[in-house]
């Protein structure tokens, strides 16, 4: 068997057609297994790839590079727009960031999709018919990873969700169903509590899937909706939903529908895409040949088609598929009675290898058809300014009391400006000026201020002679939020029990 080595700086295969140089990184624990394994197939299949092979991941963290890429890398990313990648190992603690979100965010590849299909009765599942795709919004999120130490006892991550980051994912989504004849797009969200972010997203998806009336709509809160996901996956079709419960809910769907190791994914930008599997480096198994290669092979087969290469395609999942069929299974989905091979994950690679060419007996061959939709997708379109006024003030506040009461009076004392004291509240929930003694409350609280004149908004500049004032009482202010009306709809929410 040939041996692809990490260092390779440029591997050529033999084929007629002009190659497509794409990117690719072994990466970690069972990456290099796995590449090797998925290179290897695509090669004997004939695609025509080049591949330019770069470095990220641990190696680079360990070596002080705490982006866990060098700049090369991006280079090559950047010039070849296609990028294949293995699983990475984010180093624990050291405040390494993850270099899968940096990736995903730098590049713009706002859309990650992820099919999630059960392979009855080869793959042992308590879902025979299970065939759903999840399109999670890849960019926003609490994937920011803005987190800031505000008080001794009180961390905080901040959930931005923008306007043209659901436009594109949830217009992805319903383009992606007609594209592929879909029949239904599900919203996953949480909007009984996050009224403001989570129900943007659910706004956006009504006033968007109002363009699509041939798609059948329907709205789950993610709780119970991840619940019905795991019980009852055959009732969903498309999923569509925000950066963190498209990462929780897409393991999910990939573990039930077999294993983690089955399935790949597409991160989609508008310059750039990645493909990889949706587990991590695993590095548990890393160097036992017992992974399964699967989840990258599904990638690869994703990148081929997203490059247009679908005759390839179509001859990769036949054999993969065959090879399913045929019971020839790595551990992780091997079952007595079922399987008839337990295979490493070189001997998985060459069984496909073995069968290409072959026609799978029992599951459904496939037909790929090139997206045209993503030429469809509209660039996003700014609105019109909305009328936007300050009419107030939050003002979060280290402070080691424990009766709100007590603060409010501090606060009170020296109030000398235009801003009334609305309410205080500790953790999001409000405990002046009406509160209960069996409210728990931290070191980290959040004086709400109002104009005192309602009808009037507040000039800038009088937040700073507030907080002056606040400094002058001895309130250790920590971090303000303005509160303002757009076109005269509050743009915050209320207190909790306000
Ligand atoms: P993991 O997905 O690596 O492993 C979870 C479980 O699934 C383990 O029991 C593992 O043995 C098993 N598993 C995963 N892939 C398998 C495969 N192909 N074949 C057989 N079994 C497989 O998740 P983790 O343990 O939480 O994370 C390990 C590392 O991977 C961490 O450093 C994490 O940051 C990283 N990670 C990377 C990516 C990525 O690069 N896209 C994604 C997730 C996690």
């Amino acid at each position: 068997m040939e041996n692809l080595t990490m260092t390779d700086s440029r591997e050529m295969l033999l084929s007629a057609d002009q190659p497509t140089t794409i990117t690719v990184a072994k990466g970690d624990g069972i990456g290099p297994e796995i590449m090797n394994a998925t290179l290897r197939i695509l090669k004997a299949a004939g695609a025509p790839l080049q591949f330019d092979m770069i470095e990220v991941g641990e190696k680079q963290y360990l070596s002080g590079n705490s982006s866990g890429i060098p700049e090369s890398a991006w280079d090559s990313i950047r010039k070849n727009k296609v990028f294949l990648k293995a699983p990475i190992t984010t180093p624990q603690g050291g405040g390494y960031k993850s270099l899968n979100v940096t990736m995903r965010k730098k590049l713009g590849l706002y859309a990650n999709i992820r099919p999630c299909a059960s392979y009855h009765p080869y793959v042992s599942t308590k879902h025979p018919v299970m065939d759903l795709v999840i399109i999670r919004e890849n960019e926003e999120d609490l994937y920011a990873g803005i987190e800031h130490q505000q008080t001794d006892e009180v961390i905080q991550c901040l959930k931005l969700i923008s306007r043209p980051g659901c436009e594109r994912i949830i217009r992805y989504a319903f383009e992606y169903a007609q594209q592929y004849g879909r029949k239904k797009v599900t919203c996953f969200s949480k909007d009984n509590i996050m009224k403001q972010t989570d129900g943007l997203f659910h706004r956006i998806f009504d006033e968007i899937g109002a363009e699509y009336p041939n798609i059948e709509k329907e709205h789950w809160i993610i709780d119970i909706g991840a619940a019905k996901l795991a019980d009852s996956p055959e009732i969903f079709d498309v999923i569509v939903t925000l950066n963190l419960y498209g990462d929780v809910i897409s393991d999910i769907a990939a573990q039930i529908a077999g294993s983690v190791g089955l399935a790949g994914s597409a991160n989609i930008g508008t310059h750039c895409a990645m493909f990889e599997a949706i587990h991590g480096s695993a590095p548990k198994i890393a160097g036992e040949n017992i992974a399964n290669p699967s989840g990258l092979i599904q990638a690869a087969i994703l990148m081929l088609v997203h490059l247009k290469q679908n005759a390839i395609a179509e001859k990769i999942q036949h054999a993969w598929l065959k090879t399913i069929e045929d019971g020839i299974h790595t551990p992780d989905i091997y079952k007595e009675g079922m399987s008839k091979v337990k295979a490493g994950t070189a001997e998985f690679a060459d069984a496909v290898i073995e069968r290409l060419g072959c026609i799978p007996e029992h599951f459904k061959t496939v037909s790929y058809t090139s997206s045209t939709f993503e030429s469809r997708l509209k660039p996003y379109v700014r609105r019109a300014p909305m009328k936007k006024e300050l009419v107030g003030v939050d003002v979060m506040v280290h402070w080691n009391g424990s009766d709100a009461g007590e603060l409010a009076n501090k606060v009170l004392s020296g109030l000398t400006t235009n801003f009334t004291l609305k309410m205080i509240s500790n953790r999001g929930t409000a405990v002046w000026p009406n509160s209960l003694p069996e409210t728990f409350c931290t070191d980290h609280w959040r004086l709400r201020f109002i104009g005192t004149d309602a009808n009037t908004p507040i000039p800038k500049n009088q937040l700073l002679s507030l907080l002056e004032m606040l400094d002058r009482s001895g309130i250790d202010y920590i971090k303000t939020e303005h509160l303002y009306t757009f076109d005269g709809k509050p743009g915050y929410s209320m207190g909790q029990g306000q």
